[in-house]
């Protein structure tokens, strides 16, 4: 069996601000070591779940936050950015199931910790066929796309939440307690790492032995709407071919399949930039 690990920052045992996840800050040197032992915790319960293969995607800010160097000898690391498919690189390589690690929920999300959509300057809303997306069911779509269910998700209360309204059966391991954008009560990084090996042996064996989650499939075409920060980000993404402009903040696009969409929602928020 191949694991997936696609991994973001915000959701990582004790972030609770910009600065613990920022690389120009120096208080980011410590959250990377942190992300890397959550990592290397979802790993190893992946392996003793009977995983015969892990990749991992690293998928905050510029995809080279996790430490090579320090990672469990049984992952491989796909890093660097652009890759094809992003936070989810790899999720057409054959993986089985998908666990996510360290994730946020989505803009406008109460006790949320770091909550944004892709963008934290640049997403204002996002809409996956009409329903408001953040990046957990953004990503858990793609994955779907290629008949891969997500299994897992990390982070605080208010993803997992988020994570069960797109995937009802999803274990949710919720390393801290948010109690505002920029405020939680965390569990130290011990104790998370115990509950997310804990949590991915037991998705990962309950996987083989038959209990399935289904991959989370969208219906297509697919049609995604992006509202802007600001209308010059729209101004800009609206050259993107078959991209309509509804108002002055928002765009629409269609796309046939949900990695094309992903690839358009994508190229959308790079020509906003
Ligand atoms: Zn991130």
């Amino acid at each position: 069996m191949k694991v997936l690990l696609a991994c973001d920052m915000e959701g990582i045992s004790g972030v609770v601000c910009w600065d613990h996840v920022n690389p120009e800050h120096a208080e980011y040197q410590r959250f990377r070591r942190i992300m890397t032992a959550d990592v290397n915790a979802a790993v190893q319960g992946a392996v003793a779940g009977g995983a015969t293969e892990v990749l991992i995607a690293d998928g905050h800010w510029n995809s080279t936050n996790i430490l090579i160097e320090e990672l469990d000898p049984h992952a491989r690391l796909a890093t660097g950015s652009p890759s094809p498919l992003s936070m989810v690189q790899g999720a057409d390589s054959g993986a089985d199931a998908a666990l996510f690690i360290g994730y946020h929920a989505r803009i406008g999300t109460p006790n949320a910790v770091l909550d944004h959509t892709w963008s934290s300057t640049r997403v204002a809303n996002l809409w996956l066929n009409d329903r408001l997306v953040g990046e957990f069911g953004l990503n858990a779509a793609v994955c779907g796309a290629f008949g891969v269910p997500v299994l897992m998700v990390t982070g605080d209360q208010s993803v997992a939440a988020e994570a069960r309204e797109w995937i009802p059966s999803v274990h949710a391991v919720e390393v801290k307690q948010a109690a505002g954008r920029m405020a939680a009560t965390c569990l130290p990084p011990q104790a998370a790492q115990d509950l997310i090996r804990k949590g991915a042996q037991k998705v990962v064996s309950n996987h083989l032995q038959g209990t399935r989650v289904e991959p989370l499939r969208v219906a297509t075409p697919v049609t995604m709407r992006l509202e802007f920060m600001y209308t010059l980000m729209a101004d800009k993404a609206a050259m993107l071919p078959g991209c309509k402009r509804l108002d002055g903040r928002t765009v629409e696009f269609t796309a046939g399949s949900m990695p094309d969409a992903y690839m358009a929602f994508r190229a959308a928020v790079t020509l906003g930039a």
